[in-house]
């Protein structure tokens, strides 16, 4: 089969999408299915490699089968390809293995020439139809092929239909002589009059198009690798724009948004696919066409169930009536919003056609984030600007920006940016994922903006046709109101809205779709899921979203608020230890709290609290800001008119300084490699006693009431087993000294982090005496790969960008190199303490990929931040799947 390059969509294989596209797929899988499919064949992928490999020239033999296919095109239409009295028309439409969205090109109309325009317009009796497909063919095939500049077209169009249409053939005919004259200026050839020449240049555009730069672009924003070459399907014309019995449409099965069961869409009277798209007339729902095409509706709704059966999941069609009758030109799998894609999963389980395994499996755990995305908190006084079609949910807000690249930039700085369009085009695709949303003041809940927002998860409103936009002076005004370049706007994705000012976004509720998918993918998954959180209100949280404990509480978070980082200070300013036990008393209140809060929330979890980590200096005031300060005193002190005054300044003076000095004798080289981790406990252990007393203290204290308290003391960055053995040792004295005294005896865990190449590679050595390990990737990166984490944003990216890496090593795990020190560490650790309860809690335990990866090395759980752990649990059933 794969020695031919055209296959007839009535013979083709549906399964094969790598060899027709998933366009051709789907058109082969209705016409097996004996559905209304206008005749078709399929070039197929394997033709476009073939082009490519050739140098862009056509493989030997690809015309020839082209022509007999037609040859069959003509047989069952009964029309000829070039006639001029009966013409045959066709459309070409590229069709890749992987849905890509308006990435690529389409061609209607194909066949039509000036002569044979006559002809149409004879045979059918309507010139104006007739004049208005050539005139169609004309602007689709100069800029497609061509390469004609779409603006000048537009224009002309814009000026002669300004509302895309007109009752007047003249109009249309100088139109088209206008168009022509515009592609002979820049093309300097004309239009082909041979269809066959048409049909040839229209396939080579096609293949060609796989190459451009907004192909490429959706490719590696998408991460899509692995397919080549996109197939190109050429099918016969059926014509929504005969009249008032006629029309086009998109639809889905199911609503995208919500995923509610019904079949949900847009549908334009007499008129072609490209309206619908192009957003120029506003769209009708499908419920219109139920009630002007009554039948023709009866027969989508039920060719849209069988298909839902037939490919077992929500689909993507596009149809078009022609003078009554439906046709169907495409079926897909849909995208959805995540919320969508959560409910079609739970009910397509329910009603039988998929198991709970399978529901998991189609569920992306990536975005699970959109479901914990912030709603707009309704607010009285909250000011609506505009309103348009709830197209992507969510909600945020953020200053007004009318441009794709300027969108890009200031997110790329931090800044907070709606992009606000009249309508998006792929080339503002970067703009769009930069921004926190997008509103278009025109199109439908099908048109680009819409199905690039939702595939994505960004909140975005599009048709809120109240707005009108002033690119020139950079604002958009609603009525009265003006709204400039700069000024802040929110956006309500879910309810289609669009606000003045900054309003306050809120959690969102997680529904009862959301927690049956949950609960499947809990019973699936063999991985434990644990939260990194710091806080008694992040840990309740991390409860909600289904944490089964902490497996990082990274303490000296606990030192760095209000009054807390003053006590720090001076522990660090301290001149000998018994001043540093003085200060450290004062933390330790605070910490024994906030480990109760801790405990309490995880009531029957075990909690895994790290001591402390960072170099000292991270507490002290920086440098710079001290030196500056010194400098603002000595000026003052000149300044000074009374004694009062300079005594202070005085005073204030020699603190500064004195810090300084501190700061200055503190300040590493490579602190990231210095005095950190275990090394801090090792020179302070009274840092690590008043730690140990917080964490036995607190779990006295909630012992005594009831709560089943797990702690797990975590001593970090250890390189050798005899660092470990020190601090286990001022752990375990402590907590005897404190059971000794309450009377209490809690069971509780002493274990390291794993962070270091040595220490995984001594992980034997280690487990003598460690009971548990959890793998810190992010420092075990870092280190392994000689790679800071703190500056390798600045270059990373381009070693993504050039190839060199697959993907950013901190965000997913380094299989060939962390990885393999993972495994080492898990080995060796194993063989000496078979019990041995082993974790991942680097920023990896929250990144699917690394998941997938970690599932196979034998840990007990993954443990990452507290709105990844829904994406981990799902990810983990997943992982458990494959
Ligand atoms: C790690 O290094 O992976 C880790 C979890 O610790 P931190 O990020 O706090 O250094
Ligand atoms: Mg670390």
């Amino acid at each position: 089969m794969e020695t031919s390059f055209v296959h007839s969509i009535a013979e083709a294989d549906p399964t094969r999408v790598d060899l027709l596209g998933g366009k051709g797929a789907g058109l082969a899988g209705m016409a097996r299915a004996n559905l209304p499919v206008p005749p078709a064949f399929v070039i197929t992928t394997t033709a476009c490699r073939a082009y490519f490999d050739g140098d862009r020239n056509p493989p030997e033999g690809l015309w020839d089968e082209v022509d007999a296919a037609l040859e069959e095109l003509e047989r069952q239409t009964g029309k000829g390809f070039g006639d001029t009295a009966n013409p045959l028309l066709v459309s070409v439409r590229s069709g890749a293995p992987v849905s890509m969205p308006g990435m690529m090109d389409t061609i209607l109309n194909l066949g039509l020439t000036r002569s044979s325009v006559e002809g149409l317009a004879e045979l059918t009796g309507r010139p104006l139809f007739a004049w208005d497909a050539y005139r169609r063919f004309v602007r689709m095939f100069a800029e497609i092929v061509f390469g004609v500049p779409a603006q000048p077209m537009d224009q002309a169009t814009e000026h002669a239909l300004p509302n895309g249409r007109t009752e007047d053939v003249d109009r249309i005919i100088s139109l088209v002589d206008r168009l022509e004259r515009i592609t002979l200026g820049h093309a300097r050839r004309p239009i082909p009059g041979d269809p066959r020449e048409q049909l040839q240049q229209a396939i080579a555009a096609v293949f060609d198009s796989w190459n451009n730069k907004r192909a490429r672009d959706y490719r590696k924003a998408n991460g899509i690798s692995g397919v080549h070459g996109t197939g190109v399907t050429v099918q016969t014309m059926v014509f929504g724009n005969f009249g008032k019995d006629s029309g086009t449409g998109v639809a889905f099965t199911r609503d995208p948004a919500t995923g509610v069961s019904e079949l949900y869409g847009e549908f334009l009277v007499d008129a072609q696919g490209e309206d619908v798209v192009a957003g120029l007339r506003t769209p009708l729902d499908l419920q219109h066409m139920a009630e002007v095409m009554p039948e023709a509706h009866e027969a989508l709704a039920e060719i849209a169930h069988r298909l839902e059966r037939h490919y077992g999941d929500m689909q993507d069609i596009e149809f078009t009536v022609e003078r009554g009758k439906l046709w169907m030109l495409q079926t897909r799998r849909a995208k959805r919003s995540a919320r969508a894609a959560v409910k079609v999963a739970v009910d397509l389980v329910d009603e039988g056609v998929i198991d709970s395994r399978e529901a998991v499996r189609r569920i992306t755990p990536d975005r699970i984030n959109e479901l914990l995305h912030p709603v707009v908190v309704p607010d009285d006084d909250a000011v609506l600007l505009a309103e348009g079609l709830p197209a992507s949910p969510g909600g945020a807000a953020g200053i007004v920006v009318f441009d794709a690249d300027e969108a890009a930039e200031l997110a790329a700085h931090g800044t907070d940016v709606v992009l606000v369009r009249t309508e998006t085009s792929p080339d503002d695709f970067h703009g769009m994922m930069a921004a926190k949303a997008v509103v278009t003041t025109r199109g439908g809940v099908t048109s680009h903006a819409a199905v690039v927002a939702r595939g994505a998860g960004k909140t975005c409103v599009v048709g809120a046709g109240a707005i009108r936009i002033d690119y020139d002076q950079q604002l958009l005004r609603v009525d009265g109101t003006v709204v400039s370049r700069g000024e802040e706007i929110t956006v309500d994705g879910t309810t289609g809205k669009v606000f003045l000012g900054a309003l306050r976004t809120d959690e969102p509720q997680l529904d009862e779709y959301f927690e049956r998918v949950m609960t499947w993918a809990d019973e699936i998954r063999t991985l434990g899921v644990r939260a990194n959180a710091d806080t008694p209100e992040d840990a309740e949280a991390a409860r909600r979203l289904g944490a089964a404990g902490i497996g990082l509480c990274r303490t000296e978070h606990m030192f760095f608020t209000g009054e807390r980082i003053e006590a720090m200070r001076q522990v660090i300013m301290a001149p000998n230890a018994v001043a540093r036990a003085e200060h450290l008393a004062k933390l330790e209140p605070h910490q024994a709290s906030d480990f109760e809060g801790i405990f309490r929330a995880m009531d029957g979890f075990p909690v895994t609290i790290r001591l402390l980590d960072p170099p000292l200096h991270e507490f002290l005031p920086r440098q710079e800001d001290l030196l500056g300060r010194i400098t603002d005193l000595k000026l003052k002190l000149k300044e000074a008119a009374d004694l009062e005054t300079m005594d202070r300044l005085i005073d204030e003076i020699n603190e500064a300084e004195t810090i300084l000095d501190r700061v200055e004798r503190l300040s590493e080289v490579n602190p990231m490699l210095g005095h950190r981790g275990c090394r801090l406990g090792i020179a302070f252990p009274e840092i690590t006693e008043m730690q140990a007393r917080a964490i036995f203290t607190a779990a006295v204290r909630c012992v005594e009431q009831g709560i089943d308290v797990q702690p797990e003391i975590m001593i970090p960055l250890v390189a050798y087993s005899s660092e470990f053995a020190q601090q286990e040792k001022v752990v375990r004295d402590t907590a005897s000294s404190i059971f000794n005294r309450t009377g209490l005896s809690i069971a509780y865990k002493v274990g390291t982090m794993i962070e270091l190449p040595r220490a995984a590679l001594t992980a034997d050595r280690i487990a003598e005496r460690a009971e548990f390990f959890s793998f810190g990737t992010n420092d075990l990166t870092q280190t392994t790969i000689g790679l800071s984490r703190d500056d390798s944003s600045r270059f990373l990216p381009g070693y993504v960008d050039r190839g060199l890496l697959e993907y950013d090593p901190f965000q997913t795990i380094d299989i060939d190199g962390v990885g393999e020190l993972v495994k080492v560490g898990v080995e060796k650790g194993r063989k000496v303490r078979n019990d041995l309860k082993i974790g991942v809690c680097g920023e990896h335990g929250g990144d699917p990929a690394s998941i997938d990866f970690l599932q196979g090395v034998g840990i007990d759980y993954v443990s990452c931040s507290t709105y990844r752990v829904p994406v981990a649990r799902l990810a983990a059933a997943r992982a458990a799947l494959d």
